[in-house]
């Protein structure tokens, strides 16, 4: 199977093959064509599938073959993406797919000027690309009308419904032209999707590549049981073994992020954060640098790191784990892309086995256990009380007596407190786990 047999336009495809891109992915070749016939579409992929050409490369077609030119204020397609960096990703590659045409892509994104923005769509745009929540703004300030939009991208659709941007696709979509063309892609599933599919889609084709929930079997899973006070020796550990190879570090909050990736710093490790914390200007300096090779370790958050494609990432730590179990779905899928092989290291401390248990249940697999033993249940339940006694401390082993519960760096069992690292009293032992907000 190649380009042309897809149908699209010859000189789209020799720009294609400029670029190296010769054979479809799997899911280019079996969304292209149903897009190519005007269907909506609803397409199961991660980002690494190759996903935004499945996309992106039916509706420049469409573009080009309609010839016309947008009128100031309008945009012809739209194409929406839960966060700052993968809307960026998706209109670089979209500029790079339409290169050599008279085609313009834009990205409208929170954390950039708006007046900027409100300037360049004045003219009008082909393709637009951009967050929900800045988009709004622009729709409220009458920067840009959608009622030419004619084709519709609702990219990593679960993170969208994830980060509460239902509200504002159900404000967007209705301003749309009617008939339009919608593609929702989405690395996973969930029972909301229906519904949100229900809403937006028209009768549409589905096409997957990886079944929901299933990781990439080039992957090497481990999960080392560790006290929370030990995670910080442990991972410094590992690291170290593997100082010449890109890694990134996943943390629940900001905060911890934060302090991760200082305390990396000064332990000589180069290495960038990302989190909602950050700048704009920040986020895209650190994934640059992590790309460019310039830093080997990037400390993130889910909401800042998903969707990013970063080639060769050897190791994926969770150094928290996620409390959505779909996230550890997608951090893993961090690594081992476009063939190469990967490893996905987990740290999971007494309070973490709920998520433990909800993660390997929703891959119908146990990861395999690299250092110490899954926690008891009393040692799981006798968690300190949060925030007590620096119980609630998650992050720099040292803190809050964590030193009394500091296990053998190596993810050896911890001697004598690992279960209350925090020296704090176990309140509730009948306290179930809480579920916790991501704060990225
Ligand atoms: P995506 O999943 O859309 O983020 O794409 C991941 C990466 O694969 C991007 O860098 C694309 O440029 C690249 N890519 C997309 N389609 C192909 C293809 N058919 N052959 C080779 N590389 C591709």
């Amino acid at each position: 199977m190649d380009f042309d047999m897809l149908g699209l336009a010859p000189r789209l495809i020799k720009e294609l093959e400029r670029q190296g891109i010769t054979d479809p992915t799997p899911i280019q070749a079996q969304a292209i064509p149903h897009a190519m016939n005007g269907r909506d579409v609803m397409g199961l992929a991660q980002t690494g599938s190759g996903k935004t050409a499945a996309f992106g490369l039916p509706m420049i077609d469409m573009l080009l073959k309609e010839q016309g030119k947008p009128d100031p204020k309008t945009a012809r397609a739209l194409i929406l993406a839960p966060t700052r960096e993968l809307a960026k990703q998706i209109q670089e590659n979209l500029a790079a797919y339409t290169t050599g045409t008279h085609l313009k892509t834009m990205l409208v994104v929170g954390g950039a000027g708006i007046v900027g923005q409100i300037r360049k769509l004045e003219r009008g745009v082909d393709l637009l690309v951009a967050t929900p929540g800045r988009l709004i703004d622009l729709l409220d300030r009458k920067a840009v009308r959608l009622n030419d939009t004619k084709f519709l991208v609702l990219d990593e659709a679960d993170q969208m419904l994830d980060m509460g941007f239902i509200h504002a696709l159900r404000q967007i979509a209705p301003l749309l032209a009617t008939p339009r063309q919608t593609m929702l892609f989405s690395a996973t599933m969930p029972k909301l999707m229906a519904e949100l599919a229900g809403a937006f889609l028209d009768n549409p084709m589905r096409v997957q590549v990886n079944a929901p929930g299933k990781a990439v079997d080039r992957i090497e899973q481990s999960v080392h049981f560790v006290a929370k006070a030990a995670k910080t020796d442990l991972l410094l550990e590992l690291i170290d073994k593997h100082r010449d190879e890109r890694a990134i570090v996943f943390g629940r909050t900001k905060h911890g992020s934060e302090k991760l990736h200082k305390l990396l710093e000064k332990k000589g490790f180069k290495s960038a954060s990302i989190h909602g914390n950050k700048s704009q200007g920040q986020r895209d300096r650190a994934i640059t640098d992590f790309k460019a090779g310039k830093v080997k370790i990037l400390v993130a958050t889910d909401v800042a790191a998903r969707g990013l494609d970063i080639p060769e990432v050897k190791h994926v730590y969770n150094y928290d784990l996620p409390n959505v179990p779909e996230n550890y779905v997608h951090r893993i899928g961090r690594t081992a892309r476009a063939g190469a092989e990967g490893m996905a290291i987990a740290f999971c401390a007494p309070d973490e086995m709920g998520e433990l248990r909800d993660i390997q249940k929703a891959m119908k697999a146990d990861i395999p256990v690299a250092g110490g033993r899954p926690w008891a249940r009393d040692e799981e339940e006798a968690k300190p009380k949060r925030g007590g006694g620096g119980g609630g401390r998650r992050f720099g082993g040292g803190g809050g007596g964590g030193g009394k519960g500091r296990g053998k760096p190596g993810g050896g069992r911890p001697q004598g407190g690992g279960g209350n690292p925090g020296g704090g009293k176990p309140g509730g032992g009948n306290r179930r786990r809480k579920p916790r907000k991501p704060s990225a």
